[in-house]
């Protein structure tokens, strides 16, 4: 109810921000969402907003790597981070975003929980464990949300889940509770909407 409250209001673009000096002051609870490129992070960032085109995808190689925050309602921020893993991208690029994203992690006060995307038929691969790592190194608890479910059957589904659990064992920081995804159906949106609404 809750959930449906904060998201019944509009959500809006507030800024891109490309250094820490450039953050919107730390004054109300703010989340972030974090991924491999085309995990489908746009996707679940337009449909929690019930907006169509608020997140654009950002799938350009070495285009500037911005985090983009929006506001909610009397509610949290949302921060959504460029998405990583681009093997394509400039070496100087991915190390400056890199910079950025552990700046931003470790320094961010009113950050309450990170959501690391991860795509339902991939599982957690190598590149999202790095940014796991990073996350417990940063004290930042994380929760892991499955993204494009509609993709595989309910036995993959529930392999998957197990491998998830698995990767997650070895981080601190990790949230037990695996959110089930799918932006095309509707799927867990309003699951992941309770979540953070009920973040204090
Ligand atoms: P981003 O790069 O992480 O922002 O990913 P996008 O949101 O742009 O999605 C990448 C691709 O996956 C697009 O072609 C989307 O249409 C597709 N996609 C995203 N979410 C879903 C989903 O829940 N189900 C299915 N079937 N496709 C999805």
């Amino acid at each position: 109810e809750r959930g449906r409250l904060l998201f019944a209001a509009p959500v809006e673009f507030l800024k891109g921000v490309v250094a820490m000096s450039g953050l919107p002051p730390a004054d109300r609870v703010e989340v972030c969402f974090a991924g491999r490129s085309n995990v489908g992070k746009s996707s679940l960032i337009n449909a929690l907003t019930n907006r169509k085109n608020l997140a654009r995808a950002s799938n350009t190689p070495g285009r500037t790597q911005e985090i983009n925050f929006f506001t909610t309602q009397d509610g949290p921020y949302l921060v959504d981070l460029p998405g990583y893993g681009f093997a394509e991208a400039p070496v100087n690029v991915v190390k400056k975003w890199q910079e950025l994203l552990k700046s931003y992690l470790s320094g961010r006060v009113n950050l309450r929980r990170a959501f690391v995307l991860i795509d339902s038929r991939h599982g957690v691969k190598k590149v999202d464990d790095e940014i796991l790592t990073l996350l417990d190194r940063s004290a930042v608890t994380f929760q892991v949300v499955m993204t494009k479910v509609d993709k595989i059957s309910k036995a993959e589904r529930e392999k998957v889940i197990e491998q998830v659990k698995g990767a997650l064992a070895a981080h601190p920081a990790a949230h037990p509770e695996i959110v089930v995804t799918s932006s095309e159906k509707g799927e867990g949106v309003d699951v992941l909407r309770a979540i953070i609404a009920n973040l204090e």
